[in-house]
């Protein structure tokens, strides 16, 4: 055991996957073939999403929905300090300004009651957007974002990408799976290999809204359209406009077809993730680790599983020194140096800042072997077995 690395998350590529790839390499289309609909159709299948738009990857996708909903120069959009960066830069690709709003002490998502609490301080209109995050893959309540949003007039970006197949239960009794676009006008998410589903680099967005879904297979390239009702004029059967500046955000049809076949196992990897959380839930409840939140009736997704623990560089170090590479999820992000310059710093959000001193993501992948978790289990009471005993 000693001898391998176990990281805290890693892909599974099976003989599958790579029959998968290996079929679009010797057919006909390598960029923009079929594999890419199809992936878009079975996404939001599984999400239970009207539109999905595939992208190459989740920061672009990020960046598409920022553009699609407006933001410019001056737009003030809140999100969360405890996200992957990318949550937040989308607005400032687009030239707007990021805000922040402090964490739920119990959840670590961004909490509803400090973002309530920043829309009152200013005057009605003066933020345009909520970038909520389904944090490790707990599902935030997104009816109750919803509400708030509307009372403020506020769009919402769901950033799912820690949350394919999470879902919570709504007012009326429903599960709303996460980027199932319900409550949110759009929702992301990444095929990065340490998500769950793996496509190399890779990104999807979900939608109910037919417009947005259009504009923004638009902007996935170039800006450019073909539809002949779109077009400004048309010069025959060859002719396209570009009506104004998009990217090339598309994805290939191989890492379509790498998804795809990843996708067919979500269900079974979800399943994993829970056991292996389970695992740990039952090895760390009653000791003083702190484990992560749960609500009945709440399928966590369990991209991470985070633990809290006062001497946790000393863990971490220790784990480390054992082979087992746990990372921090995540420094928050108003204290990067890149937001300094926009007035944030350490101590503006507490709670964001007292778990970022804590935290620590465990080993969680559906790969993880029954041996492997046991000896991080294991490696980590010895930890406080000899932390206690040298206090003793
Ligand atoms: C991974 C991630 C992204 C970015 O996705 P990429 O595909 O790596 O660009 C954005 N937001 C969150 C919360 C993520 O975890």
């Amino acid at each position: 055991m000693q001898g391998k690395v176990i990281p805290y998350g890693q892909q599974n590529i099976t003989e599958e996957d790579i029959q998968a790839v290996n079929d679009v390499l010797r057919g006909e289309y390598l960029t923009q073939g079929p594999k890419i609909a199809e992936l878009e159709s079975e996404f939001a299948k599984y999400v239970g999403a009207n539109y999905a738009v595939a992208i190459s990857n989740g920061t672009a996708a990020l960046h598409l929905c920022a553009m699609a909903l407006g933001v410019k120069e001056g737009t003030r959009v809140i999100t969360t300090p405890i996200t992957f960066a990318a949550s937040a830069n989308c607005v400032r690709y687009c030239g707007g300004e990021v805000w922040f709003a402090d964490i739920d002490p119990e959840t670590f998502t961004l909490s509803l009651d400090k973002t309530r609490t920043l829309l009152e301080s200013k005057p009605k209109g003066f933020f345009s957007g909520i970038i909520p995050v389904d944090f490790a893959g707990l599902p935030i309540n997104l009816e109750a974002f919803r509400a708030l949003a509307d009372e403020f007039g506020c769009w919402i970006i769901e950033d799912a990408c820690h949350a394919p197949g999470g879902s919570f239960i709504n007012s009326s009794n429903e599960k709303v799976l996460c980027g199932s676009g319900k409550y949110a006008e759009l929702a992301i998410f990444s095929f990065h290999p340490v998500k769950h589903i793996a496509a190399g680099e890779g990104g999807m967005i979900t939608t109910n809204d037919k417009k947005l879904y259009k504009h923004l297979l638009r902007l996935r390239t170039h800006g450019i359209t073909r539809e002949s009702e779109l077009l400004v004029e048309n010069h025959g059967a060859w002719y396209y406009e570009m009506q104004e500046l998009g990217y090339n955000y598309r994805i290939t049809d191989f890492q379509a077809a790498l998804a795809l076949s990843q996708l067919n196992r979500a269900d079974a990897g979800l399943k994993r993730r829970q056991e292996i959380a389970n695992r740990y839930t039952e090895a760390f409840t009653k000791t003083e680790i702190e484990i992560p939140f749960v609500q009945v009736g709440v399928q966590h997704a369990w991209h991470l599983y985070v633990i809290r623990i006062n001497n946790r560089k000393a863990l971490y170090d220790h784990l480390r020194s054992k082979n087992i590479f746990c990372q921090v999820h995540y420094i928050p992000v108003h204290t990067m140096p890149y937001y300094k310059q926009f007035g944030w710093k350490k101590g503006d959000f507490h709670l964001a800042e007292d778990y970022y001193e804590k935290c620590l993501s465990l080993p969680m992948f559906p790969s993880l072997k029954d041996e492997e978790q046991e000896y991080v289990i294991l490696t980590i009471q010895q930890f406080f077995k000899n932390e206690n005993s040298d206090f003793n």
